[in-house]
């Protein structure tokens, strides 16, 4: 899938007062993989065998909430305060605002001025040669799906988190790069564990449109699709993440055809009807497309709601999709698994960029953030599998 790659405007770093973050209560808190499941719908759940005699989960979510920000004619936030904890291995911010714009992380710094993404602007309203969200030391990117964005730290070598106070700034633009006012609400999880991760569990909430006959019942009895999730099971196992709980769900056949940009895209409705935020949310639809100057085209054979995506289900971003009947399904799957937990690609193809993680192969053969989710191949760097583990889905066993 392509990267959108925001500008942000070329205006002054405010010093105003920083926002802190609203308590958030227990009953609004992510719901974690160990608690009780409350769907409203028959469910048909699937656990490895690995899973059955599951570990015990080592990792805590921190979490802060930032409700209802107005941002100012440059589209900026007030600058939001927060105190991450020691051992922290991963923080989540997503940001959800109004349908008309695009919305990402355009500053994060930490104690004695670490600055991980910098718009490139100064007190004095120049810019240095410093990096802008992108080329920042952790790479930062607008929402793929208007109305959301999110921000996962660590995504890069060169990124990590230490103790202490940090200052976040959200901005939003439309799609013309225009500010956008807002509100927005900002939420952080800040991801907590006792060591440093070797291993991690995964849940997986399949969504079926009924595309080629697959709906939840066929796709439990279905070989095929058996098959495709032993090997996206393969392909985690192998970096130590084990695939948990695996729920199947039907959704409304209308959502079969999915354009995944312009003004008819539905699919952000359709990532919204996830409930549960427990794992990665994945819908499997019959065709996805792509609207460029009004012409439909075939767009790629998966899409994921955000690199990173959101930990909470219920978001515009909060899904994966894909089409089966593309080559090598399973490693689409866990390509696009991969984008929606904070991998970008190797290389892009659009723009000259290769990605923050040190240890990928330059030209992506045999790595599954290959550009061409056809062609790549099944493996993950340890870089790689870093920021896996850093995301809140992926419960950390070991
Ligand atoms: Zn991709």
């Amino acid at each position: 899938m392509p990267v959108r790659n925001l500008a942000t405007p070329r205006v002054r770093t405010p010093h105003s007062a920083t926002v802190a973050p609203t308590p958030v209560p227990a009953s609004q808190r992510t719901r974690r993989a160990d608690a009780v499941d409350r769907v409203d719908r028959p469910r048909v759940q699937g656990r490895s065998s690995a899973a059955a005699v599951a570990p015990k989960r080592l990792d805590k979510l921190v979490e802060l909430d930032f409700p209802a920000l107005p941002l100012d004619a440059h589209g900026h936030c007030a600058p939001l305060s927060l105190q991450v904890p020691a051992n922290a291995i991963g923080l989540l911010v997503t940001i959800e605002g109004p349908e008309n714009g695009y919305y990402l992380v355009d500053q994060f710094s930490g104690p004695r001025g670490k600055a991980l993404v910098s718009d490139g602007s100064t007190a004095r309203g120049t810019r240095r040669r410093t990096p802008q969200p992108f080329d920042s030391p952790n790479r930062s990117v607008a929402g793929m799906i208007p109305g959301t964005g999110a921000l996962l730290v660590p995504n890069s070598s060169s990124a990590s988190l230490c103790a202490g106070a940090w200052t976040l700034r959200v901005c939003g633009t439309d799609a013309q790069g225009n500010p956008v006012r807002g509100p927005v609400h900002v939420r952080v999880q800040i991801k907590v564990a006792p060591r440093l991760p070797r291993a991690g569990r995964l849940d997986l909430h399949l969504h079926f449109t009924g595309a080629r006959g697959l709906t939840a019942a066929a796709a439990r009895r279905s070989r095929d699709f058996k098959e495709t999730l032993v090997e996206v099971r393969g392909i985690f196992a192998k970096v130590g993440i084990d695939l948990g709980t695996i729920t199947y769900d039907d959704v409304s056949p209308r959502f079969q055809k999915q354009a995944i940009d312009g003004a008819d895209s539905k699919i952000g409705k359709m990532f919204k009807t996830s409930t549960d935020s427990s794992g990665v949310n994945l819908y499997i639809v019959k065709e996805l497309s792509l609207v460029d100057q009004g012409v439909m085209s075939a767009g790629p054979p998966g899409f994921s709601g955000g690199m990173p995506g959101p930990a909470n289900a219920g978001t515009a971003a909060s899904g994966v999709a894909m089409a089966m009947d593309c080559m090598r399904p399973a490693c689409v799957m866990a390509h696009e698994i991969g984008h929606f937990l904070g991998l970008f690609h190797t290389h892009e193809q659009f723009i000259n960029a290769a990605d923050p993680i040190k240890d990928t192969p330059v030209e992506g053969w045999g790595n599954l953030m290959h550009p061409d989710e056809g062609s790549g191949g099944p493996n993950l760097t340890p870089g790689q599998v870093r920021v896996l583990l850093a995301h809140p889905l992926v419960q950390i066993t070991r």
